[in-house]
């Protein structure tokens, strides 16, 4: 029976069994060293999805990380590094995205993000994400300064609210700390972060292009509805109770 390993499929969406359908391994193992270095074709049992991994460890390497785990409680030290082609997708890039950015900066640094995020580039998604920030307030209110003017910029001309802004902020402060400080976030970190760009491009370019059609058929609507008459009212006179006299 063939050996079946869980391994997350970008078809299925989920991790399920696939089989290991060739392996070459380039391994060396010498008295001072062992570098493991395994190249395998493996393919998903529910939908045939074939993908290629290389497995790889040295020795050396993961003495090192031996000896500074201790300053990160918690880290465990894989087994092997896994490097995945094509690489497993953190999740789908929203649908609305090539729909309504074709052609625009945007939807190409959207694209680089998700590839630098998949392929664990986490430096390069933080400052990626500021940079989606960057072409919007450039498209939206031109290049104005630096990014607080820029998104009080978005603010005035009521592409963002103050809750908006703030949020975005944030965003932009971790993609500096990744330029300038080294802040390294994690995945799960960089998949927030997105969460908030999303949220604030389907604003702009999705939800407010809809309300805009909406009012211009509210508009057709109003032409072809006949306007009320006006009409005079009679004016009566109110007799005056004089009981309470
Ligand atoms: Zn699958």
């Amino acid at each position: 029976m063939e050996e079946t390993e869980l391994v997350y499929c970008n078809k299925c969406e989920k991790h399920t069994n696939h089989t290991i359908k060739a392996s070459i391994d380039k391994s060396v193992h010498t008295p001072e060293d062992t570098i493991d270095d395994i190249y395998q074709i493996l393919e998903c049992l529910g939908c045939e999805n074939t993908l290629f991994r290389r497995r790889y460890m040295d020795s050396n390497i993961q003495d090192i990380i031996e000896e500074i785990k201790d300053e990160t409680p918690g880290y465990e030290i894989p087994e092997y590094s896994d490097k995945y082609y094509p690489p497993l997708q953190k999740r789908k890039k929203p649908v609305w995205i090539n729909r309504f950015l074709t052609f625009n900066p945007i939807s190409e640094a959207i694209e680089e993000v998700y590839s630098a995020w998949h392929n664990n580039l986490l430096f390069l998604a933080s400052m990626g994400i500021r940079t989606i920030i960057d072409l919007l307030c450039c498209e939206k209110i031109g290049d104005v300064g630096n990014f607080t003017e820029k998104l009080n910029g978005l603010q005035d001309k009521k592409f963002i609210t103050e809750r908006e802004k703030k949020r975005l902020s944030t965003v932009v402060e971790m993609g500096n700390a990744a330029a300038h400080r080294a802040s390294k976030r994690s995945s799960e970190e960089i998949e927030q972060a997105m969460d908030i760009i999303e949220d604030m491009l389907e604003k702009i370019y999705v939800r407010d292009s809809k309300e805009k059609k909406l009012d211009d058929i509210a508009k057709q609507l109003e032409k072809g509805t006949p306007k009320r008459k006006k009409t005079k009212r009679k004016k009566t006179k109110v007799k005056k109770n004089n009981s309470l006299k």
